[in-house]
């Protein structure tokens, strides 16, 4: 029986994650199909309630479900626990696991960012979604001693900090307005610059006015694009990166946790390249086809 894999999310569109899936699985030799689920949360658990089938290996979950589907699942991994965020989803028996592979994609995309330099400590994160949950989790789990978190909507900023009292109870994590003048004067005593919004994805946007970053600033947006910001931030002499490596290493850390097997990172780096000379940008910040596009435009709330 060919098995399946599905992304849900909404819109989902011509995702990415379908053609680097995809690729990896015929690649192995694996029979198993990679589907796209556009479903609004109305819908989200009876899509959910589905995967128990015998023929889903799993799923990814993508915009707006990730913390949506926590309380749908049998049981988190730690990393979806501490996160309250889940992007891929197992099947063991009749049992659905719920894990967070953004926590490693992320970690590697910041190592690759920081280089050689020493990890820093100090860190601003826009957004308050379930990007960003992996983020402030992977910076905590780093060792961070300092993060502050704008979004917004301040309560659920305000949210995300209760909800890591507790993993975050040895250092400084605050909520905080998003007003330009506090943005600017936290980003003039910090380090690490973190877009976790969606803001960028389907515009020319940027979170931020250009002249509140500066040099010294290594600025990652989660977004799989050259956005706004990350041209702002280049134009300041600052170092920049995209959620390219992010999103293939939680797309490896998924695809390993379906098959058992280790992912062709270099195949599916190559499938997101190829897609990306398209030039757009889906809803997990990649690039995509028109359709892609159009399916943004038509729905430019994605993100709530
Ligand atoms: P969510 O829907 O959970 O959160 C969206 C976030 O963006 C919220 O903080 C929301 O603020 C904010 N936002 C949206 N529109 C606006 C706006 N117009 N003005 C200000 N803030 C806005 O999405 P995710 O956390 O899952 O994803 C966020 C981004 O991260 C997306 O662009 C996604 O593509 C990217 N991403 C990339 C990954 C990768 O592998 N590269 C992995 C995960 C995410 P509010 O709460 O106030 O609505």
């Amino acid at each position: 029986m060919t098995k399946r894999v599905v992304l849900i999310g909404h819109p989902v569109a011509h995702s990415l994650s379908g053609a680097m899936q995809q690729a990896a699985f015929d690649e192995l030799g694996i029979d198993a199909r990679y589907e796209l689920w556009d479903r609004a949360p109305i819908d989200l658990a009876d899509a959910i309630a589905e995967l128990h089938g015998d023929d889903f290996l799993g799923a990814n979950v993508t915009i707006p479900h990730k913390e949506r589907v926590v309380p749908m699942v049998d049981r988190l991994t730690e990393e979806g626990q501490a996160t309250g965020a889940v992007n891929t989803i197992t099947r063991e028996g009749k049992r659905l696991i719920g894990h967070n592979t953004d926590v490693p994609g992320f970690k590697v995309a910041l190592d690759h960012l920081v280089g050689k330099q020493k990890m820093p400590r100090q860190a601003v994160v826009l957004g308050a979604g379930g990007g960003a949950r992996a983020v402030v989790y992977g910076l905590i789990t780093e060792g961070f001693q300092r993060i502050i978190v704008f979004n917004r909507h301040l309560h659920r900023a305000e949210g995300l900090v209760k909800h890591f009292a507790r993993s975050a109870s040895h250092m400084e994590l605050r909520a905080m307005p998003w007003h330009e003048s506090i943005i600017e004067a936290e980003l003039a005593k910090t380090k690490v610059l973190v877009n976790a919004t969606s803001i960028g994805l389907t515009t020319d946007e940027s979170p931020v006015p250009a002249e509140v970053l500066h040099d010294e600033l290594l600025v990652l947006d989660l977004i799989y694009a050259r956005t706004q910001l990350l041209r702002d931030a280049r134009a300041a002499g600052a170092t920049t990166a995209d959620g390219e490596l992010m999103l293939l290493h939680q797309g490896a850390a998924a695809f390993t946790l379906w098959t058992g097997q280790p992912a062709p990172l270099g195949l599916m780096q190559s499938k997101l390249a190829e897609a990306r000379a398209g030039g757009l940008r889906s809803a997990e910040g990649e690039p995509a086809g028109d359709e892609a596009a159009e399916a943004a435009e038509a729905a430019p709330a994605t993100a709530e």
